[in-house]
C-alpha cells in the first residue's frame, strides 16, 4: 500500500516535469533546463513553487494564471493523473523488491513511460518526434540492456537487444518505402522509423515487433477512418502514428505473454 501511494506521488512529479519536456523540446532555442523555474507561457512570470503543485494547483487556481488569468490547458493536469496512474500501475504490477528480474522490468516499463508520453502528446500536437526524446530513448535503453547483461553475465543480452532495435527500425523503413509507392504519399515519419529503433532495443524480441506493428496499425487504421469521415479539409488523413506505437508498445510489455499465447491458441499452434 505505501509502495502504491508512493507511485502515485512520484507519478504526479514526473508528469509535472514531463510537462516541461512536451511544453520546452519543440519549441527551437528553448533549453530544458534554463530556465530552472517555470513560467507562465503567457505573461512570462515566474510560477511560484506553491503555484506549481501537480494537478492540485490548477484546482485551486481554477485553470487559471495567477498574474494574466490566461487559461493553463488541461492537458498539464491530464499527463500528470495519467503519468501517475500508468506509474501505480507498473509498481502494482512489478514490484517485488526480492526478485531482481521484475526490478529490471518495472524500470524498463517506467523509462519507456518516461519516453513514449512526451513523444506521443508532441506527435498529436505538432506531427513531430523530437530527436532529444529518441536520443533519450536510445541511451537510456542500451544503458538498461548494458546492465541487465552485467547482471546476467551474458553479453548475448545487451546483443539480442540491440539486433531487434536495428531490425525495428530497418523493418519499418522497409514498410514506410512500400507504402509510399502502393499509396503514392508518404505514410509514415522518418520520425516513426527511429522510434521503432527505441521500441525494439526496450522490447527486444521479434514477437513483440510483430505484435506493436500489428496493433499500432490496426488502431491507426481505424482512427485514421474516423477522421477521414468526420474531418474537413486536404489534411484530414494525416494522423500521427507515435501514439498508437508508443499505446500498442505498453501494451505489449505489460501483457505480453498473454496476449502471444491467445493469439497462437487462435492459430492452433502447440504452446
Ligand atoms: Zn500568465
Amino acid at each position: 500500500m505505501v509502495s502504491i501511494a508512493l507511485a502515485a506521488i512520484f507519478g504526479l512529479i514526473w508528469g509535472s516535469f514531463l510537462n516541461v519536456w512536451i511544453y520546452r523540446i519543440p519549441i527551437q532555442g528553448l533549453s530544458i533546463h534554463s530556465p530552472h523555474w517555470s513560467f507562465c507561457p503567457c505573461c512570462q512570470e515566474t510560477i511560484r513553487f506553491y503555484d506549481n503543485i501537480p494537478v492540485l494547483s490548477y484546482l485551486l487556481l481554477r485553470g487559471k494564471c495567477r498574474y494574466c488569468q490566461a487559461s493553463i490547458p488541461v492537458l498539464y493536469p491530464a499527463v500528470e493523473i495519467g503519468t501517475a496512474l500508468i506509474f501505480v500501475f507498473l509498481v502494482s504490477r512489478y514490484a517485488n523488491p526480492l526478485d531482481r528480474i521484475q526490478i529490471i522490468d518495472l524500470i524498463r516499463a517506467l523509462m519507456l513511460a518516461t519516453v513514449l508520453i512526451p513523444i506521443a502528446v508532441i506527435d498529436v500536437q505538432k506531427y513531430i518526434i523530437p530527436n532529444q526524446l529518441i536520443i533519450t530513448g536510445l541511451i537510456s535503453a542500451s544503458g538498461l540492456n548494458l546492465a541487465e547483461s552485467i547482471i546476467h553475465q551474458s553479453f548475448f543480452i545487451f546483443s539480442r537487444y540491440l539486433s531487434w532495435g536495428v531490425v525495428a527500425g530497418v523493418g519499418l523503413q522497409i514498410i514506410a518505402v512500400i507504402g509510399k509507392l502502393v499509396l503514392g504519399r508518404t505514410a509514415m515519419g522518418f520520425g516513426d522509423i527511429k522510434l521503432s529503433v527505441v521500441i525494439g532495443l526496450f522490447l527486444g524480441q521479434w514477437q513483440s515487433l510483430i505484435m506493436v506493428l500489428v496493433g499500432a496499425a490496426t488502431c491507426g487504421a481505424i482512427v485514421g477512418t474516423i477522421a477521414l469521415t468526420w474531418r474537413q479539409g486536404e489534411d484530414r488523413s494525416r494522423i500521427p502514428f507515435a501514439p498508437f506505437l508508443s499505446l500498442a508498445t505498453m501494451v505489449d510489455l505489460i501483457w505480453h505473454e498473454q496476449i502471444w499465447n491467445t493469439y497462437l491458441h487462435l492459430i492452433s499452434w502447440p504452446v
